[in-house]
């Protein structure tokens, strides 16, 4: 085991509301996993149709547009597959319609672990508000992992489809104020930075955001040890 003490899954579910959202997060760990031979999905559940400051631009053009970026960035790191649910940019709500659709993903693709955004941060280092997006797809993702995908009484349909309960190991939430797991990204940094710059709808000058992104990870980097880092609360679910 990795002095991180990173563990080594073979399935991997992405759960995120917005392209670049995985990029941000979490794409220096999931490039690790990748190598490691682990399979990746990503689930977006939106397409991003709101991520413009242009108010004459139109919607569709720009989530088709976001749609090509995310599965650029998901192929840069050898992601195995990207989905899309479709739920409108900034209404996504923690509802039980969008519960059960993550829950049929998780049966689906039995993943030993599951990232995802941390719900329960308003304020992300009181730097910056945390998106409501973020928090209300954190707060069904791991609705959806714990109990829902386990307990068989839940959405039996599923179980009609010829899925089975499935239950997550672990939980990895980014943009977290608590994080438990430094993940040393010395090897993969470059990467993450190549997967964020495919998002290029996002961005005015990239060259600002990939300073911003290397010195946020190499400080975090440095309180471990390592070149650099992302962070994450990791809770284990099952041992
Ligand atoms: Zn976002």
């Amino acid at each position: 085991m990795p002095a991180d003490r990173l563990p080594s899954p073979e399935r991997v579910l992405v759960v995120a509301a917005h392209p670049d959202d995985i990029e941000f997060g979490a794409a220096g760990t999931v490039a690790r996993w990748v190598d490691e031979g682990a399979q990746v999905r990503y689930l977006l559940a939106t397409r991003g149709d709101k991520g413009s400051d242009d108010g004459t631009i139109d919607p569709e053009a720009l989530a088709v547009r976001r749609e090509a970026e995310q599965r650029s960035a998901a192929a840069e790191l050898g992601v195995a597959g990207v989905d899309f649910l479709g739920e409108p940019d900034g209404q996504v709500e923690p509802s039980l319609r969008l519960r059960e659709r993550i829950t049929y993903a998780v049966r689906r693709f039995q993943p030993e672990i599951v990232m995802g955004h941390d719900p329960t941060v308003l304020f992300v280092n009181n730097e910056w508000v945390n998106h409501p997006d973020h928090r209300a797809l954190g707060l069904v993702t791991v609705d959806a992992v714990f109990p829902t995908a386990r307990d068989p009484l839940n959405f039996p349909e599923h179980l009609r489809d010829g899925l089975d309960p499935w239950k997550v190991a672990e939980l990895f939430l980014w943009s977290t104020n608590e994080a438990n797991q430094i993940v040393d990204i010395g090897d993969t940094l470059d990467r993450k930075v190549a997967a964020l710059r495919c998002h290029e709808s996002q961005f005015r000058s990239f060259a600002e955001t990939e300073r911003w992104v290397r010195r946020t990870a190499e400080e975090l980097g440095e309180r471990a040890g390592y070149r650099a880092a992302e962070g994450f609360r990791r809770v284990m679910l099952a041992r």
